[in-house]
């Protein structure tokens, strides 16, 4: 049975052949690659990187050293994101602190933003969920007047844009992640992008001090890389998905990564990648366009709030089933006829055991969040959705909501 994988990147065995062939090139190739992400974000600096929780552990360290007042120890992140997030604040030592989500935009509530004490905020994280870049200015601001970093986090939003300014560019620093789910892949992998100040100079000696990718992590991605390829593809996705050793679809609150540079095969794979990002995201627009279209005015489904001069770059496409039954009908009916539909990440932020214990009494009523995680489901957008992918999820979805 053919089956359309919940996300990914549509990449060729010749692209992992070339990449890694570009890798032994390896000076030219992170050239090429830091070239696009420039080109991309519109930023001057960019690092390559083992993932972006590393990076984002290594740009919260950063933004630590360049504050005097010590007390300035918590992070405040969206309270529905990947669970990487504050596992990469507990990692660079610092603490997780919640702000609510809009359930329409699935991006931070501005209001509750607004409203947030920050006295001992150190850096606000945006989310970007889905690839939808919404309240990136606002949060922009907020930071601003509060006199708080902001760290973009862009992992899976490489290539949207807010009225032609980049996902990731907003506030200090930004994140992009090569991880499986996200925008471009190279099984683990990411960018900082940054801006000329004090915190990119910081950056460049904290990126040049770390370590080389072990021989064992780069080995085991090169070759998870064209397994990946080959299985991604409909025909064989269906029968695999559940192999373990892929860890497809797993969300886990893990501060254990390794912190390193991004390896050299895995830098030619990103730019064979990167050089086709327009397509990549114009293929996931597209399906985001037939989904849209096909799901508009169905009864139980609401669509994702897209804010004016928001270019998302759709690395799912997320729609909410209000009715708990109703949802998981729907996600277990569009499995069985091929369709990668998921809950996306099981729990608000608040309501995952590692991090609750870290937080506040004032952080654990996050209403917003929790609805998200009742209520979402994706939808996949990548390159090997079939053209019809519209009427097929409308359809199922009638058969089973009637
Ligand atoms: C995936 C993801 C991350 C972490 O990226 P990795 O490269 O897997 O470390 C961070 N934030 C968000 C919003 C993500 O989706």
């Amino acid at each position: 049975m053919t089956y359309f994988a919940p996300a990914g990147t549509v990449l060729h065995l010749n692209d992992v052949a070339r990449g890694f062939c570009r890798g032994l090139y390896a000076e030219s190739s992170a050239t090429e690659l830091r070239a696009v992400l420039r080109r991309v974000s519109g930023l001057p600096h960019c690092w390559e990187i083992s993932s972006a929780r590393a990076g984002m552990t290594v740009v919260l360290g950063a933004m630590r050293s360049l504050v005097s007042d010590v007390r300035r120890d918590e992070v405040l992140i969206p309270a529905y994101t990947c669970y990487s997030v504050p596992a990469a604040i507990v990692r660079a030592g610092l603490k997780p602190r919640l702000c609510d989500v809009d359930p329409n935009t699935l991006g931070m509530d501005v209001t509750a933003l607004r409203n947030a004490d920050f006295s001992r905020v150190l850096a606000v994280l945006s989310s970007n969920l889905y690839g939808i870049p919404n309240e990136l200015s606002e949060i922009e601001s907020i930071a601003r007047e509060r006199g708080v970093s902001m760290l973009d986090d862009a992992a899976q939003a490489l290539g949207a844009t807010v009225h032609g300014r980049a996902a990731g560019s907003f506030g200090d620093a930004g994140l992009f992640s090569f991880d499986k789910g996200k925008i471009i892949c190279t099984i683990q992998g990411g960018a900082i992008v940054a801006r000329n100040s004090a915190l990119s100079s910081r950056l460049g000696t904290a990126v040049d001090e770390l370590q080389a990718s072990s021989l064992c992590e780069t080995l085991v991605n090169c070759i998870k890389l064209p397994i990946y390829a080959v299985l991604l593809r409909p025909t064989l996705y269906g029968a695999v998905q559940r192999l373990p050793f892929l860890g497809l679809g797993k969300t886990a609150f893990d501060t254990t990564y390794p912190i390193s540079h991004l390896s050299k095969p895995q830098i030619g794979v990103a730019v064979q990648l990167a050089q086709r990002l327009d397509f990549l995201n114009g293929q996931r627009r597209v399906n985001a366009e037939r989904l849209t279209a096909a799901l508009q005015n169905l009864r139980h489904v609401v669509l994702p709030a897209i804010g004016a001069g928001v270019r998302p770059a759709f690395a799912r496409f997320p729609i909410r089933i209000v009715d708990a039954q109703a949802r998981r009908d729907v996600i277990r009916h569009l499995n069985a006829i091929g369709i990668g539909a998921t809950a996306s990440y099981p729990s608000c932020l608040a309501d995952v055991p590692e991090v609750r214990a870290l937080l506040p009494q004032s952080d654990l009523s996050m209403p917003g969040a929790r609805s998200v995680a009742a209520q979402i489901v994706t939808l996949p957008t990548h390159g090997y959705c079939p053209h019809d992918l519209g009427e097929r999820v409308r359809r199922g979805i009638l058969e089973c909501l009637g």
